[in-house]
């Protein structure tokens, strides 16, 4: 696939409430490419389960552009919503949200419906992912015979039985024990490197954030930083703080984007805050 998958430019999303009006996001741009394994952290109310609506296509700007898939949502009627989403992303929430009296092949064949699939090739397929988040021997099963853990895995193998581009997860581990939640996130690790499907992580744990390819963090409805922001910068690039008509740097000045340093500073150092 070309592009990346998720594209948001400068965008903002206002609640009106009993005539007031919350303004939860304003002005994000951010990309989020194929196969990407990326961490949201910040306060409670900064925005991040807005954006990650924003980001899945529940929901839909009230300023900016947003393209899923390469597709820009502005304009799609609820169904072409609906049919964009179904194909391109998969959402894991904090509270599971599974079909109570619906076993966990039929909760994770459900999203197949909308393919056109038999029932057989929709349970099979079901089957089969049922089976790789670990749950082979509990697919007849009712979320309410199942523990924390197993239902939080039944809803990741039903976001990924239409092997989307994208796994939204906003606080998938809240609502498990920690020996449960590193459970749940090792299996999304596993499923980001083995089939290559890009992960979005709201967490609140730094350590968990850490472990991620790319940590994002908001604040106020911004974000306030992005470790893959640096990184656009190609080392072939001019220096920003170069004004056009200097001449370039002398090639005996060593690395071309080595900041001018004191005598202390380590060369590697890529100053990231959580200095890993
Ligand atoms: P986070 O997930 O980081 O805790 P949210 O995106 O849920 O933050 O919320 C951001 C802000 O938007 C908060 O001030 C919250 O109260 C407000 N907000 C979120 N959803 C709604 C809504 N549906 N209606 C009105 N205000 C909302
Ligand atoms: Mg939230």
């Amino acid at each position: 696939m070309t592009g990346p998958a998720i594209e948001a430019i400068g965008v903002a999303r206002t609640y009106a409430m009993d005539g007031v009006s919350v303004t939860a996001l304003r002005g994000v741009t951010l990309t989020i490419g194929h196969g990407e394994h990326v961490a949201i952290v910040g306060p409670s109310g900064s925005g991040k389960s807005t954006l990650m609506h924003l980001l899945g296509g529940l929901d839909q700007p009230s300023e900016g552009a947003l393209r899923i898939g390469g597709r820009d949502v502005a304009g799609l009627t609820a169904a072409e919503m609906a049919h964009l989403r179904n194909a391109t992303i998969g959402f894991v929430f904090q509270a599971f949200h599974l079909l109570a009296r619906t076993s966990a092949l039929d909760n994770v064949a459900l999203p197949l419906v909308y393919r056109g699939l038999g029932a057989r090739e929709r349970r099979a397929k079901a089957a089969a992912m049922l089976a790789k988040v670990g749950l082979g021997h509990r697919m007849d099963h009712k979320p309410n015979q199942m523990s924390g853990g197993e239902q939080q895995r039944v809803a990741i193998a039903r976001a990924l039985v239409t092997e989307p581009a994208v796994l939204l997860a906003d606080e998938p581990t809240g609502n498990l024990d920690s020996a449960t939640g590193a459970a749940v996130l090792e299996l999304l690790e596993r499923l980001n490197l083995d089939d290559g499907v890009a992960v979005v992580l709201v967490t609140h744990d730094r350590e968990v954030a850490a472990r991620a390819r790319r940590q994002i963090t908001m604040r106020d409805g911004v974000v306030v930083s992005d470790s893959a922001a640096p990184k656009a910068a190609r080392p072939d690039d001019p220096p920003v703080s170069r004004a056009a008509g200097d001449p370039p740097p002398a090639p005996d000045r060593g690395i071309p984007h080595q900041r001018t340093s004191g005598p202390g500073e380590h060369p590697g150092d890529d100053g990231g805050e959580a200095g890993r």
